[in-house]
């Protein structure tokens, strides 16, 4: 038998074998992705200008744990919000505590700028947060049991400024990573004139037998959180919702001049905003501004984005952009007390990472390819492949981005990686190299090839590419 049969025979016993072991596959849980290496360009993208924007405007970095105490959510976010109603991760550990895997970064913010002291350092304290939530949501595009927020809080500033700034820091996160947004912006006033507001929209809703047409979920909301019934999603409730008083035709005087305040500095700063009257966000903590940041309305382009977004001939397209909502945020002056700590105005933003991943790959947006190299080190032999193992050491210690296959032999499939590195140089050694004390310096784009002096070779890189950052 030719050896070509043997070999075939092998292969299909291994595969009966392998089949027949049955092993059931474990797949993902729904709603949770993997973040494949080709995916994390994108990340790293998304991140970097996070991380950027955050430090220019003197917000400093903090992370929080996953797990937290269930009442920490319950107490801040709200018994009736729909994330402790219906999304949260919840269990009960071994030691019988109730906890919560986080579905939103503010309370566990606030809690840990309470049990540190963060108070005694100089206010404002203004803090970058990026990490994974998780919330039981019905997954569908753009919504996960498990995604990522990009957040900004900025604790202890009550000025209105503080809530301009979040805004302007927003859009600019998305207009320098060329997406069109524009921000959806609400005040929801203060405990006072909400309560006088609340009684006139339930009147409102008791007027004319609008009640008995509502959903199940918004009649519930009449009663535990009638701010809610705006920003219900079923078209017979938002339908009920046209003409209901607005929130901002009942702010006190205090919360009116704050709101106008945040308005005037984001003319000031030619912000995109749209005066959103049923924006009301879903948690207990927020008061007066509220915002959202929504993928820009695609209506036809002669007309301005800020006609554009109050036209309401575009519903549509405004339903889909509040669904795909980027981030959303507001003020939360009581919060702060409201979980054992000193009376301390507070606001801050969330911004979805994957959402703005999603928006960057539909628009093809080109990315630098962080993979790329500067070199590639190839050798013949094995002998070559010793000496190359410590001058790729040697190179990459010295700050070229530098790459190789050292596992494989052939000079040809070496070039063809180093041809998809995309990669300006490969540096070529061979037996015949060792013996002179010499390595090739090979064109990528010409095939010419050049002999220099093996101990020059970092000088002769460094003529050629111009000398590599070393910093950190
Ligand atoms: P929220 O505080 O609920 O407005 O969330 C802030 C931002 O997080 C949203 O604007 C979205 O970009 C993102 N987000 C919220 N829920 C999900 C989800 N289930 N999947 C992916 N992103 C989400």
């Amino acid at each position: 038998m030719s050896k070509f049969f043997k070999k075939k025979d092998n292969q299909e016993a291994e595969e009966k074998a392998f089949k027949a072991r049955k092993v059931r596959l474990i797949s993902r849980l729904r709603g949770v992705k993997d973040i494949l290496p080709d995916e994390h360009k994108y990340w790293s993208l998304v991140v970097k200008k996070a991380a950027e924007l955050s430090r220019a405007y003197g917000f400093k970095r903090m992370d929080t744990p996953v797990l937290e105490s269930l009442e920490l959510y319950e107490r801040s976010s709200g018994r009736a919000s729909d994330i402790v109603t219906k999304e949260m991760f919840s269990f009960v550990d071994k030691n019988g505590e109730k906890i919560a895997l986080r579905p939103e970064a503010t309370p566990g913010i606030v809690r840990s700028y309470i049990e540190h002291g963060l108070f005694n350092l100089p206010q404002p304290v203004k803090l970058f947060w990026l990490g994974p939530v998780f919330r039981h949501d019905k997954p569908q595009a753009g919504r996960f049991r498990q995604f990522s927020q990009f957040d900004l809080e900025n604790i202890g500033e009550a000025s209105p400024v503080a809530d301009a700034e979040l805004m302007a820091i927003a859009y600019y996160f998305f207009s320098e990573l060329q997406l069109e947004v524009i921000i959806q912006i609400n005040s929801v006033g203060c405990a006072v004139c909400r309560k006088e507001y609340l009684v006139k929209l339930e009147n409102f809703y008791k007027e004319r037998g609008r009640r008995t047409k509502l959903c199940q979920t918004c009649k519930k909301r009449l009663v535990k959180n009638p701010l809610r019934l705006l920003d219900c999603k079923e078209k017979r409730c938002q339908e009920m919702a046209i003409g209901a008083p607005q929130l901002v035709d009942s702010l006190c005087e205090d919360c009116r001049n704050h709101f106008i305040k945040v308005l005037e500095y984001l003319d000031e700063l030619n912000i995109p905003y749209n005066l959103n009257p049923t924006l009301v966000r879903g948690l207990d903590y927020y008061n007066r501004t509220v915002f959202e940041i929504w993928p820009a309305f695609a209506d036809p382009p002669d007309r301005s984005v800020r006609e554009r977004a109050g036209d309401s001939a575009g519903k549509p397209v405004e339903e889909q952009s509040r669904q795909n909502a980027l981030g959303g945020g507001g003020r939360y002056d009581g919060l702060v007390e409201y979980l054992g700590g000193r009376p301390t105005p507070a606001c801050g933003f969330g911004i979805g990472v994957e959402r703005v991943i999603l928006k960057i790959k539909e628009k093809n947006i080109p990315l630098r390819d962080e993979e790329k190299g500067d070199l590639f080190l190839a050798h013949l032999g094995d002998q070559a492949r010793r000496k190359i193992m410590v001058l790729f050491e040697e190179l990459r210690k010295n700050g070229f981005k530098v790459r190789q296959a050292f596992a494989k032999d052939s000079l040809k499939s070496q070039l063809e990686m180093a041809n998809q590195a995309g990669v300006k140089y490969t540096l070529i050694l061979g037996q015949k190299e060792i013996m002179d004390g010499t390595i090739l310096i090979r064109d990528m784009e010409s095939g010419l090839q050049e002999v220099v002096d093996y101990k020059k070779v970092s000088a002769e890189i460094e003529k050629r590419l111009g000398s590599p950052s070393n910093k950190l």
